[in-house]
């Protein structure tokens, strides 16, 4: 019987509870705590099967750059000012571990790749990089995020997801995909997320040693330039974004059954996993819970039909 991987992509609405302004000045309460705890109840009770821990304390680029010895971040961008060397304390592994406990279930690590934390930065004149595509950036970016995926595993995280949406943007793929290769090494489950329009370059990602690719469907024919016997050949998974992440429109259940059909019949019900086409974050937060769960009885209602 098919049951699908249902998932997020990472980014949940859900915003700190301020409470008690002294007990926050005064260091004695993470304000974040609540917004995970929230952002995962609402995965859960929106019957997601692999929750995130919402990513609810910065965007996905400040959160890591802001750890890394090597970047600043001023007024809100991430600028490199000297070499990029891996964090003593890994940056996510202690709202990973907090969310797991809420959730009593698997929750999947996510970890922003080398070339979009690369390109979203500033390169600062007398840092030892040439400009934010230089090669030498990305790998040392690279292994400043292993550690955090060591981290990760070693908290027992098994799925890892890395995000790379300037991916389909024209950057240097074969630097950008060597890079990710290296950080991936020892997951057990890894992840690619790349969002926007990957037609031209699905063959080039193939090469990126991962168990799923995602990516997003409702605007773009990406499906299109998708083969079920490429994949399989590789042994890749595709993450298949089926709902949309920009429009405040929630999508009915019918909708998404259909989209989710049109996936089934190209690449196989056991091809894909079921998911958002990127965060969630922009939305409303009811919003984002109302998607979920219409998304997670389509996904239901599409395996109650396949024999
Ligand atoms: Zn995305």
């Amino acid at each position: 019987m098919t049951s699908f991987v249902t998932t997020v992509v990472g980014s949940y609405p859900a915003k700190p509870d301020i409470g008690d302004v002294y007990a926050l000045i005064k260091g004695e309460r993470d304000p974040f705590r609540s917004a995970i705890e929230g952002a995962v109840k609402d995965q859960v009770n929106a019957g997601i099967q692999l929750v995130s821990d919402g990513q609810v304390r910065a965007d996905f680029v400040t959160l890591f750059a802001r750890n890394i010895p090597g970047f600043k971040v001023r007024a809100g961008r991430p600028i490199i000012v000297d070499r990029i060397t891996p964090p003593e304390k890994p940056t996510t592994v202690d709202d990973y571990i907090f969310a797991r406990d809420i959730a009593k279930r698997e929750v999947k690590g996510i970890v922003t790749g080398p070339s979009t934390l690369a390109y979203a930065s500033v390169v600062n004149e007398g840092a030892p990089y040439k400009s934010n595509d230089d090669p030498e950036l990305i790998y040392d970016i690279a292994d400043a995020q292993a550690m955090e995926m060591r981290a990760l595993i070693k908290a027992g995280a098994e799925v890892i997801q890395v995000d790379e949406p300037v991916f389909s943007v024209g950057v240097d793929l074969e630097t950008g995909i060597q890079a990710v290769n290296k950080m991936i090494e020892g997951v057990k489950t890894p992840v690619v997320h790349v969002c926007g329009d990957v037609r031209d370059i699905f063959q080039k990602l193939l090469e990126l040693n991962v168990s799923v690719l995602d990516h997003e469907f409702t605007r773009v024919d990406n499906l299109g330039a998708i083969e079920r016997e490429a994949i399989e050949a590789h042994g890749i998974k595709v993450g298949y974004g089926c709902v949309d992440s920009n429009d405040a429109k929630v999508e009915p259940i019918e909708v998404i059954e259909k989209r989710i059909w049109k996936a089934v019949e190209k690449l196989d019900a056991d091809n894909i996993w079921i998911d958002p086409d990127c965060g969630l974050r922009n939305l409303t937060r009811e919003a984002a819970f109302a998607k979920l769960s219409n998304m997670v009885k389509a996904a239901k209602n599409v395996e109650k039909e396949i024999k």
